[in-house]
């Protein structure tokens, strides 16, 4: 089942084209990653498909829904959710509390106005992802006395404490060790088993060891679509992009 499509996605700054006229389709439960070179439009393009940017022209669906028209928050609400560059995590507060905001936001939405929160099941939630993250020991620490690499896997935390059907990762491993950079592939792998996840990355051996399919952009179009290994041996990207 394809879980978002995107046509003739368009989003111009001034007089600078960005994303142009792209069709983009994710099927459900799949690992993508985007790749290309700086200014490609990669981080534009995940933009659009949050909601943190408004497209100049085309429409976005997510599971068969016009969504095109939503503001960012109300994707959030459908299972988008997103991570920038820059860590997002709140410096002061602690691991649990930084997974909590999240689940609470999830937990409020399903009980409706008059509802009650079950505050146990909530804070089981919260050691249970902290758990599938590794921070699992960490609940009570906070945020900014952790390596930079514990604040990104928090920071994944936060995407599945919203229930994600959708997770969306910009640069991810950008600053993370080797070892963290392992860590993080086991990560998103276990995330991967019930959560679709559209990545950018710089670090071609994640990409190639992590996506089942890649999309390759260039000046603002799609140059390319496969698996690593079409990808590998195409001669479009490999002069493009992968320097070959
Ligand atoms: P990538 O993530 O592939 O490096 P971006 O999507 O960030 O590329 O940027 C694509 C192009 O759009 C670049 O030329 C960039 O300078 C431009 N751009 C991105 N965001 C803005 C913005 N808010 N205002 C003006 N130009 C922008
Ligand atoms: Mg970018």
């Amino acid at each position: 089942m394809t879980l978002l499509s995107a046509r003739n996605l368009s989003k111009n700054f001034g007089g600078l084209t960005a994303v142009k006229d792209v069709d983009f389709d994710l099927p459900e439960g799949e690992i993508r990653a985007i790749i290309g070179p700086n200014g490609a439009g990669k981080s534009t393009l995940v933009g659009l498909i949050s909601g943190r940017i408004k497209p100049t022209t085309g429409t976005i669906s997510f599971q068969d829904r016009d969504i095109t028209r939503l503001p960012a928050h109300r994707r959030v609400a459908q299972g988008i959710a997103y991570t920038f560059q820059i860590t997002s995590v709140f410096a002061n507060l602690t691991c649990r509390e930084n997974i909590l905001l999240p689940a609470q936001r999830g937990a409020l939405a399903a009980a409706g106005p008059f509802g009650r929160i079950d505050t146990d099941a909530l804070n089981d939630k919260a050691e249970e992802i902290l758990a599938r993250v590794g921070l699992g020991d960490r609940a009570d620490t906070k945020a900014t006395e952790m390596a930079y690499g514990h604040q990104r896997l928090l920071e994944v935390g936060m995407g599945l404490a919203l229930d994600a059907k959708l997770l969306i990762l910009d640069e991810p491993t950008q600053g993370l060790s080797d070892s963290e950079i392992a860590n993080f592939l086991d990560l998103i792998r276990g995330v991967a088993r019930d959560t679709t996840v559209l990545l950018i990355e710089h670090n071609m051996t994640v990409v190639m060891e992590l996506a089942q399919r890649i999309t390759v952009m260039n000046f603002g179009e799609i140059l390319a679509e496969g698996t690593p290994e079409e990808i590998r041996a195409d001669d479009a990207v490999q002069r493009a992009y992968l320097g070959g």
